[in-house]
């Protein structure tokens, strides 16, 4: 398997048809940073021309997540789904409650606890989720560490 499937590759590869909506809805998540709702998608497609309404935006993003081109997220206390490119190199992300940023972590902090309940159970592991939540530096009111070392 490639460590890294691009957008057209991977919709080709999924028997899909090719639809423009679902190219582009693909390919955005693909680029995108952090994942996305179906209305972040649907204004970013606007933003680009690309006519598509809300509803269409819906069904590409159901085709794509039924066959594993994308994934579903959820964020505590957000009503709101939001959908990310199914990578082979997963990603977790830390999200705040406050301001609802979406971060991604750097590495997967479960590759070795993976094996390890492999072993303990017997079991082979192909997946699991991970999601971090709280607040940033700037909606917890707080002094950040980096700042409270150049304190006096
Ligand atoms: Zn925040
Ligand atoms: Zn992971």
């Amino acid at each position: 398997m490639k460590e890294k499937l691009d957008a057209g590759s991977a919709l080709a590869q999924s028997g899909l048809r090719n639809t423009r909506p679902r190219a582009a809805v693909l390919s955005l998540l693909e680029a995108s940073a952090a994942p996305l709702s179906a209305e972040q998608v649907y204004l970013a497609l606007r933003e680009k021309g690309v006519a598509a309404n809300l509803s269409t935006v819906y069904r590409a993003i159901e085709a794509l997540c039924e066959k594993g081109l994308a994934a579903k997220l959820s964020i505590p206390g957000d009503p709101r789904a939001f959908f990310e490119f199914s990578r082979a190199a997963h990603r977790h992300y830390l999200i705040c409650l406050g301001c609802r940023e979406i971060r991604s972590l750097e590495r997967c902090p479960l590759a070795g606890y993976e094996k390890a309940l492999e072993q303990e159970t017997d079991y082979r592991i192909s997946g699991h989720k991970l999601v971090v939540y709280g607040y940033c530096p700037a909606c917890r009111g707080g002094v950040s560490p980096a700042a409270r070392e150049g304190a006096p």
